[in-house]
């Protein structure tokens, strides 16, 4: 099989770029986005065919149609798989609610990540490219240095000093040249965008090249599939470069340009920590593009972006879908992590918190109704992260009842 890709566009200014070479961002400098022909797409294939005929490529990559690999045998399989659905309620929600976690921790590398990184490094692969870099808050250092080295690729990864330990421990093993740097994420991207010409890397920094969509988009993809050919209310994204939120609006209207999709469209969230929230503030000031945020920070660091690339798209998508951006309280993201977990043994990440608090601000201010049916993106595995230390301690020589209370 080849592949249905017609030709890349750019997001911007919607000029068409020949399919089969490499690129970054677009003349404009801004995101390119792969198109495809949607016509012999739906000749080739049913809906059904299309979500059973490649049923044993793992995970994911059963979607093949619709990415810009040129054949199977570009799949580097570290074990995808499709990730669930976990209906949850805890009593902060209304009994009503119809409340569903996407839990991303369990792809390879305990991130979502993965899904993007897999395929930009299936497609550098087959373009021949022997070093990638990229800058992160973590988990997209761990999911490149893996995807990477099994395909024999070099990875560069720079990181802010605080990330995650895990992160940064988890790229350097899985084979990445991983950096501490003394600045935050954009920072990071920034030495990369200088440097890459020099060193012979290939950036694949969030946006700046345009297959890392093309694997975000599955999630949207996998929504349509565990809804039955439906999509619920409202989606609800931690959002930094934004990558999955635009990725799964792209997904549904290639769904819909196919013939296969004719329900509504949800309202997508943007959901930000009040303190790392450009998104936020341009969509309340009704503006297309966002401003740097200045001194960012937030214990979400996978949302910890003070500038993206994509602002326009991420802004477009919600407003498109009568959706919103949302900032919520570091203390909000706190107390949601350790609610879900205590009431539902589900271990989100602080990320995936920060939507169940957006979901309950968005529920304030009749954004949604109670029973609306809704997803929160859980977007890694919540083992990843600091957690509170137990103090309790008993002397086993010396036990009382109350040591246990
Ligand atoms: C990267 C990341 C995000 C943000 O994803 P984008 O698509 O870049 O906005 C959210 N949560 C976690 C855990 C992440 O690693």
């Amino acid at each position: 099989m080849s592949n249905y890709v017609t030709h890349l566009e750019c997001s911007y200014s919607q000029k068409k770029y020949v399919k089969n070479k490499v690129y970054n961002l677009s003349d404009l400098s801004k995101p390119l986005l792969v198109r495809y022909d949607f016509k012999k797409i739906s000749s080739d294939y049913s809906y059904s065919d299309f979500v059973n005929r490649h049923a044993d490529c793992p995970g994911f990559w059963k979607y093949l149609p619709l990415l810009p690999i040129n054949s199977s045998k570009s799949i580097i399989d570290l074990g995808e798989l499709i990730t669930p659905l976990i209906k949850i309620n805890v009593s902060k929600f209304s009994k009503n609610s119809e409340i569903f976690v996407k839990d991303e921790g369990r792809l390879p590398t305990g991130s979502f990540k993965a899904r993007g990184l897999a395929l930009a490094v299936a497609k550098a692969k087959e373009f021949g490219i022997q070093k990638m870099a990229i800058p992160t808050n973590g988990n997209a250092g761990a999911a490149l240095a893996a995807y990477a080295s099994k395909a024999n690729i070099e990875s560069i990864v720079l990181c802010p000093e605080d990330t995650p330990t895990i992160n940064i421990n988890e790229a350097a093993l899985q084979g990445a040249n991983t950096i501490i740097v003394n600045g935050l994420i954009n920072e990071c991207g920034k030495i990369i965008g200088d440097l890459k010409d020099k060193m012979g890397w290939f950036d694949v920094s969030t946006l700046k090249e345009p297959y890392r969509i093309e694997g975000k988009k599955t999630m949207g993809l996998e929504l349509f599939e565990q809804f039955n050919q439906n999509l619920p209310d409202a989606i609800f994204y931690p959002t930094g470069g934004g990558t999955g939120l635009i990725g799964m609006w792209k997904a549904f209207q290639e769904l819909r340009e196919l013939g296969w999709l004719n329900c509504k469209l949800p309202k997508m969230f943007a959901v930000q920590s009040e303190t790392c929230a450009p998104i936020v503030k341009a969509f309340e000031n009704n503006q297309r593009h966002a401003e740097l945020w200045e001194n960012a920070s937030t214990i979400a660091s996978g949302i910890r972006v003070p500038a993206a690339i994509g602002d326009f798209l991420i802004l477009d998508a919600i407003r498109e879908s009568e959706g919103s951006a949302i900032a919520v309280s570091e203390e909000s993201i706190i107390d949601c992590r350790d609610e879900i977990a205590n009431e539902t043994g589900l271990l989100m990440c602080p990320e995936g918190a920060a939507t169940a608090a957006g979901y309950i601000k968005a529920l304030s201010k009749n954004l949604i109704n109670e029973n609306d049916q809704v997803v929160l993106f859980n977007c890694a595995s919540g083992l990843k992260y600091p957690m509170p230390k137990i103090t309790k301690k008993i002397d086993k020589n010396n036990l009382s009842n109350k040591d246990f209370s």
